[in-house]
């Protein structure tokens, strides 16, 4: 009769144990799904901030590029980047003799030629009253 009993008591000990065990491992599994989740909403929302943050450095690009264009577009002609209107000062600086023996005031002397290439505009400046041309295409704005 005693080693029934015991037998019994260490049968539902045995019992016990398995379903602590199972607790344990269906609390474990249901923790792992939710990191599992909460990683792949967060994996999903640093995606999502990561696109906003590159759209933003496009637009700012986009805006920089424009207000550059612009500003070059008064400047002179509608030349390619800093660098062109640079060369181009620096030809009109040049030939700032040949305009002064023309007595001409203002007017497009030395002034710019430009053509489609298919990849870019290319930019020459030329001079009338000597002839001189230059070519001052940045073609590294392409
Ligand atoms: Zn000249």
């Amino acid at each position: 009769m005693e080693g029934n009993s015991e037998s019994i008591r260490r049968g539902w000990v045995m019992e016990h144990r398995r379903k602590e065990a199972k607790k344990l491992a269906t609390e474990i599994f249901d923790t792992i799904m939710d990191a599992e989740e909460r990683a792949g909403v967060a994996a999903e929302r640093a995606s999502k901030k990561r696109k906003e943050i590159e759209r933003d450095i496009r637009n700012e690009h986009d805006a920089e590029n424009r207000r550059l264009k612009e500003r070059l577009r008064f400047s002179v002609a509608e030349l390619n980047s800093e660098k062109e209107l640079e060369a181009y000062r620096d030809f009109v600086k040049r030939h700032e003799p040949c305009r002064m023996g023309l007595r001409i005031n203002g007017g497009k002397i030395p002034y710019v030629m430009q053509y489609g290439t298919g990849i870019g505009i290319a930019t020459t400046v030329v001079c009338q009253v000597c002839g001189a041309k230059e070519d001052i295409t940045d073609s590294s704005v392409w």
